[in-house]
């Protein structure tokens, strides 16, 4: 079902939202986020904003249902990567990459513990939220494991008992001290991005994209 207006699905609430709601209002989209509305509508262009967790952003893009979405890229890898493997489509198209939402996926241990490198990692358990980009470092290395699903908590679960290693999100690496542990490998270096569906659009939802993009490109310069 395609609309008139300009779909963009943003994170609702989270690392990503703050800066996301600043670039559109900088780019001079105007709307007013209030209450728990899962749509909110802008007041000066053809634009809704869709509310959503930032899981759900690239399975909203690669199913054609949103338009346009900011999402992480580690999110948007690992979800691609679920998608193939289930046959489901995972196209998409990479309009620009944002100056927010910087982070790496990595991998640590026990902060004790002896590392030379990832044949250390052999048999091993690793509790992650990522499987899918796990996996495919592993076997590019050449190292079998095993995994541990987690949606959260991933930090402890060494000390817990759960895994004896863990892939998570780092920026400063303060989480990983204070749970004793040390990274010892990164997986993927991540920041934003601004993602489109594939498929047709109409020649005013591209004059639309077109703008906001040239918008975008002035208002991250502006910055640097
Ligand atoms: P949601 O409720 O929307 O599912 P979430 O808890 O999964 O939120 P956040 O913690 O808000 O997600 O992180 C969203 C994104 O912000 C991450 O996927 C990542 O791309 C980025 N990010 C930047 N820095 C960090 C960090 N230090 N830790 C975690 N994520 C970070
Ligand atoms: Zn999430």
């Amino acid at each position: 079902m395609q609309t008139q207006r300009l779909r963009i699905a943003i994170q609702k609430k989270g690392r990503l939202s703050k800066e996301c709601q600043e670039l559109l209002k900088r780019c001079g989209v105007k709307f007013n986020m209030m209450g728990e509305r899962l749509v909110v509508h802008c007041e000066n262009m053809p634009i809704d904003l869709l509310l959503v967790r930032d899981d759900d952003i690239p399975g909203l893009i690669m199913d054609g249902v949103v338009d346009l979405g900011v999402i992480g890229e580690n999110e948007l890898e690992e979800v691609s990567l679920e998608r193939l493997a289930r046959n489901e489509p995972a196209d998409y198209v990479k309009l620009r990459r944002l100056d927010f939402g910087g982070c790496r996926l990595s991998i640590a241990i026990d902060k004790d513990a002896e590392y030379k490198g990832p044949q250390d990692l052999k048999g091993k358990r690793i509790a992650t939220t990522y499987p899918q980009l796990v996996k495919r470092y592993m076997d590019k290395q050449g190292v079998p494991f095993s995994a541990c699903m987690l949606n959260g908590s991933v930090e402890v679960a060494p000390r817990a008992g759960l895994a004896d290693a863990i892939c998570d999100l780092v920026s400063t690496g303060a989480t990983l001290e204070a749970n004793g542990l040390k990274e010892v490998e990164v997986i993927l270096r991540s920041k934003a991005v601004l993602i489109q569906r594939q498929g047709e659009f109409s020649a005013d939802k591209l004059a639309l994209i077109e703008r906001l993009l040239t918008r975008m490109q002035g208002v991250i310069q502006a910055k640097e």
